[in-house]
């Protein structure tokens, strides 16, 4: 059984904070600091470049990858850290377009992250072939699957509503027809069970800041299929994806297997803050954070609708079909947002009108949600938001 009071107090979050936005920016493990230190003031300054080897500094996007393998259902060797998240869907999507070269559709929805969707244009724009991206509603994605399309590039948990894809089914229709996935992670990993090999999931990619609490900007990790990795052509075809770095040919040769996704020099202080975050989940069954997260997301929405009647629920109400944050439509939902950010419960919002809470139950239970739904109810009773202060606009909402 995983111990939820265990992993709460491996996080030191501030008093009088509740923090729902652990699916945007999960907070620090209590160790994080202190690796961090050690790893400056030890690795970095004590053993300077002989780290690289004597601190297995050039491994550990392998190893960290392996580790993020185990939440997300992808064997040994299949996936490798680095890059941010944008990078790794570029990468995925045009091993994938370079696999399915008669065909030029990639199919995606409306509910995906702009990331996706402008590096998808922009990889099109490059390769000058003809390539267009078709986006349908996201309800509408399956139907869709045609034997026109080459790839099929989803986020399984919308970024906004929470709506999840079922990976399975759509990853099935897909080979039916002779198109090739790329799974986007992002509100999955850390959040709900994904079994990448079970779904047959052809590439993934994901982050590792959000549920992974590996803190801002931490790198991305991606997967390959072990049948696609010995035989894709990178386009990022950097050096440390090579077959032998050190060798410095001049000639690009891919590495073995997934070792061909990886690009630069990793990052390597960012490597450490993730591989602290990820000793919180020792331990820890993700089938058991879900079956908590479920339980803490229905209490939340039900508290929620029974006492604040002026929002609107926007995720599924059906357990199954959300990931793990909620969202709740609201005319003035950034003003209100912001009130209730003053007030010590951090949630975050999505233009136009979407406001997200996240629900981690790593290190957030019933009492914080329960002390949420209060702090909200008081905000919008007492119309708090009308404030001038809520409604400037900052750069980051
Ligand atoms: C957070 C997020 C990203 C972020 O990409 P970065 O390159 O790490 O900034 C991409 N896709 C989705 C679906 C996200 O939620």
């Amino acid at each position: 059984m995983t111990d939820f009071a265990r992993t709460r107090s491996l996080f030191n979050l501030p008093p009088g904070v509740i923090y729902l936005d652990g699916n945007s920016l999960g907070p620090p493990t209590i160790g994080t600091s202190d690796a961090l230190t050690q790893l400056v003031q030890e690795e970095w300054g004590g053993q300077l470049i002989k780290s690289w080897n004597s601190a297995g500094w050039m491994t550990q996007p392998r190893i960290l990858g392996d580790r993020i393998g185990q939440l997300v259902g992808a064997p040994q060797g299949t996936i490798v850290v680095g890059d941010t998240l944008s990078i790794k869907v570029f990468q995925t999507l045009a091993a994938a377009l370079d696999m399915n070269p008669k065909r030029h559709v990639i199919l995606s929805d409306t509910g995906n992250f702009p990331s996706d969707l402008y590096i998808a244009e922009g990889l099109a724009r490059m390769l000058g072939r003809g390539h267009t991206l078709k986006l349908v509603a996201p309800e509408a994605v399956l139907s869709a699957i045609d034997n026109e399309v080459a790839v099929v590039m989803l986020t399984e948990v919308d970024y906004r509503t929470a709506r999840r894809h079922d990976m399975k089914a759509i990853t099935r229709r897909a080979h039916e027809v002779g198109a090739l996935t790329v799974w986007d992670l992002a509100h999955s990993t850390g959040a709900i069970p994904v079994d990448l090999r079970g779904a047959g999931a052809d590439f993934a990619a994901g982050c590792t800041y959000k549920y992974l609490n590996a803190g801002p900007g931490a790198p991305a990790f991606v997967y390959v299929a072990e049948e696609h990795a010995d035989s894709i052509q990178p386009v990022l075809s950097g050096w440390l994806g090579h077959e032998a770095p050190f060798s410095f040919d001049l000639d690009y040769r891919a590495g073995r297997g997934i070792e061909r996704m990886r690009v630069g020099t990793p990052p390597v202080i960012a490597l450490a803050a993730l591989q602290t975050a990820l000793s919180a989940w020792e331990g820890v069954a993700v089938d058991e954070v879900r079956a908590a997260s479920i339980e803490l997301s229905e209490l939340f929405i039900s508290e929620v609708e029974r006492r604040c009647r002026e929002l609107i629920l926007a995720s599924p109400r059906d357990p199954a079909e959300r990931g793990s944050h909620v969202s709740f439509r609201h005319g003035e939902g950034y003003a209100v947002m912001q009130a209730l950010i003053a007030r010590g419960v951090i949630g975050d919002f999505r233009a136009p009108d979407m406001m997200r809470f996240g629900i981690t139950p790593l290190y957030i239970g019933e009492r914080e949600i329960r002390a949420a739904v209060d702090v909200l109810e008081d905000v919008l009773t007492r119309r708090l938001w009308t404030a001038p202060e809520y409604h400037k606009k900052t750069f980051v909402t």
